[in-house]
C-alpha cells in the first residue's frame, strides 16, 4: 500500500499527544494514516523530506477577516503562506466569504461569523428579542459557524448585545463580541461591561490586547493586568489576543465622519479630528495606514500621500489602521497564567487575513525564542487550543484519524514553508497553489451548504470550549 503523502525527518510538535522529536507523518485519503519514527520512503507516493523543518498540527486562526468588507480577499493567500490552514472570519458575511472562495480561495478552512450591524444587518442599535432571535436562526440555517457582535465598531444598547449573548447560548450558536456598546466605547471600561453583559453565559471575548490601549484609565499595563485577572475567573469566557502594533478598522466615512467608533477613537489617540478630515491629516502625518494590494499578491500597509491616495480611491471598502497596541500589552497577553500554568487567554490571533499582520509564527515562535513560551505551548496556542474553542476534535493534532491539516515551519526564519489542508499541499516555498475553500459550519448549517455545493466541515458546539469546556 502506498501513502498519498509521506513527510520525513521533520520536527513533529504534538502537544496533545505529548510529543517533540523527529517523526515521520503518513497521509492517506485526507487523514493522519501512519506517525512513526521511521516510515520508508517506498511507502508514499508523495514523499517530501523535511530535515531541519518543524511539523505541526494546521496553524488555526480564531480571528482573520477575508471578507471585501474588512480584510479582502487576497487574505486567503496570504493565510495560507503564513501557515494557517483553519482560520475564522470574524464580521463575515458567508456569502461574501463564499465569493471570495470563487475569486480568490486558497484551499483554507473558513468558520464565518456573521455581523450584527446596526442599519445593515439588523434594523437599529435596539433589537428586540424576537429580531434577535430570528437573526441568530438565520446565520445559522444559511451556514454561518455563528455571530460576530461588533460592538466596538457599531454599537448596540446594552441590553441588545445582552440579548444577542444570551439568545446564542439558547441556540448553542458560536458567539464572539468585540467589546463595545452605547455607553461604553471599545477599551477596558467596555471589556468590564462586556464580562458583565455575559452574565453565566457563554462568549468568545476577540482581541484582548485591545482593550488595554489606556484610553479608559490612562495606564495600559494596570488594565491588562486587570483584564487577566477578570478573565481567570471566568470558565464562561473564551478569548484571543494578538501581537501586532497595527490594529485594522474601518476607513469608510459617513457624512464627514468615520462610521466605526473604533477609527474614532483611533483618530483622538492620536491627537486628529474625529472626521474625513482629521483622518486625512493622520494619512499625511504618518499616523494612519491603510491596507493596499503590494505587488505579490499580499496586501501591504500604507502611510503618507500614498496611503491617503489609496484610502481616497476606495474608502467605503478600505481597512485603515493605526500604530495604538501596546507592545508590553502584547507580551503580558502572552504571558498570563492561571496558577496551575496553563494560560488566562486560550489562543493567539493575528486580527489578520487580508490586514497584513498574519503574525502566528512570526511572532508567536519570537515568544518562544524569548523563553515564554515552549514550543508545544506556541502549538497549543495556535492549533490545539483554538480546535477546542471550535468544536473540532480532528484538528489541532496529529494523532492517526486526524485531519491532514498540517503546518511546515522554518523555525529559525519564522516562517510557513509548506501549508497542507485536507491532504492537499495549498501552499509550498511561498507559492499558493491551493484553491477553493471549505466552511466550517454549525450542524444546522449543513443543508443549505450542501444544497449549494459547498464543501463544509461541521463544528461540533457540544463539544466546542465555549459550551463544553467550563472549568
Ligand atoms: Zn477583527
Amino acid at each position: 500500500m502506498a501513502f498519498d503523502l509521506l513527510l520525513k525527518n521533520g520536527l513533529l510538535i504534538d502537544p496533545k499527544h505529548g510529543i517533540l522529536r523527529q517523526m515521520d507523518v503518513a497521509v492517506e485519503d485526507g487523514s493522519v494514516a501512519e506517525v512513526a519514527p521511521s516510515i520508508a520512503s517506498t511507502a508514499g507516493r508523495k514523499v517530501i523530506d523535511l530535515a531541519g523543518k518543524a511539523v505541526m498540527p494546521g496553524l488555526i486562526d480564531t480571528h482573520v477577516h477575508v471578507s471585501r468588507m474588512l480584510g479582502g480577499y487576497r487574505g486567503f493567500a496570504m493565510l495560507a503562506r503564513a501557515g494557517v490552514t483553519t482560520a475564522v472570519d470574524c464580521a463575515g458575511p458567508l456569502d461574501k466569504v463564499l465569493e471570495g472562495f470563487e475569486m480568490g480561495g486558497a484551499g483554507i478552512n473558513v468558520a464565518v461569523l456573521n455581523s450584527s450591524q446596526p442599519g445593515h444587518t439588523i434594523s437599529g442599535n435596539d433589537p428586540g428579542r424576537d429580531e434577535i432571535a430570528r437573526k441568530v436562526a438565520r446565520d445559522l440555517d444559511e451556514g454561518a459557524f455563528g455571530i460576530k457582535l461588533m460592538g466596538g465598531h457599531y454599537p448596540m444598547t446594552p441590553e441588545a448585545t445582552a440579548g444577542f449573548i444570551a439568545e446564542a447560548n439558547r441556540q448553542r450558536c458560536y458567539v464572539a463580541y468585540h467589546a463595545g456598546t452605547t455607553r461604553h466605547g471599545s477599551n477596558f471600561h467596555g471589556f468590564q461591561e462586556a464580562v458583565e453583559l455575559a452574565g453565566n453565559n457563554s462568549m468568545h471575548l476577540a482581541h484582548i490586547n485591545a482593550y488595554c490601549r489606556g484610553v479608559a484609565t490612562g495606564d495600559p499595563i494596570a488594565e491588562t493586568l486587570s483584564a487577566v485577572a477578570a478573565l481567570e475567573g471566568k470558565g464562561n469566557i473564551i478569548s484571543e489576543f494578538h501581537m501586532a502594533t497595527v490594529n485594522g478598522t474601518s476607513g469608510r466615512c459617513v457624512g464627514g465622519v468615520p462610521e466605526s467608533h473604533v477609527t474614532r477613537t483611533c483618530l483622538r489617540t492620536g491627537g486628529f479630528a474625529q472626521t474625513e478630515a482629521g483622518l486625512r491629516a493622520a494619512f499625511l502625518a504618518g499616523y494612519a495606514h491603510v491596507a493596499a494590494e503590494g505587488p505579490d499578491g499580499s496586501n501591504v500597509l500604507l502611510v503618507g500621500e500614498d496611503g491617503l491616495r489609496y484610502w481616497s480611491e476606495r474608502q467605503d471598502e478600505s481597512t485603515v489602521g493605526f500604530p495604538v497596541n501596546n507592545r508590553t500589552v502584547a507580551f503580558l497577553c502572552a504571558g498570563a497564567r492561571r496558577k496551575d500554568g496553563d494560560f488566562v487567554i486560550s489562543a493567539l490571533s493575528t486580527d489578520g487575513g487580508g490586514i497584513p499582520r498574519n503574525f502566528l509564527l512570526r511572532f508567536g515562535l519570537l515568544v518562544v525564542e524569548y523563553g515564554l513560551w515552549t514550543l508545544p505551548e506556541f502549538v497549543k496556542q495556535t492549533s490545539w487550543r483554538p480546535s477546542q474553542m471550535l468544536g473540532l476534535p480532528r484538528k489541532g493534532h496529529l494523532g492517526v484519524g486526524a485531519d491532514a491539516d498540517i503546518t511546515v515551519a522554518d523555525l529559525t526564519r519564522r516562517e510557513a514553508a509548506m501549508t497542507v489542508v485536507g491532504g492537499r499541499i495549498v501552499m509550498s516555498g511561498g507559492a499558493v497553489t491551493g484553491s477553493g475553500g471549505t466552511i466550517i459550519c454549525n450542524e444546522r448549517g449543513v443543508a443549505a451548504l450542501e444544497r449549494r455545493g459547498v464543501p463544509y466541515q461541521v463544528g461540533d458546539m457540544s463539544r466546542s470550549l465555549l459550551y463544553a469546556g467550563r472549568s
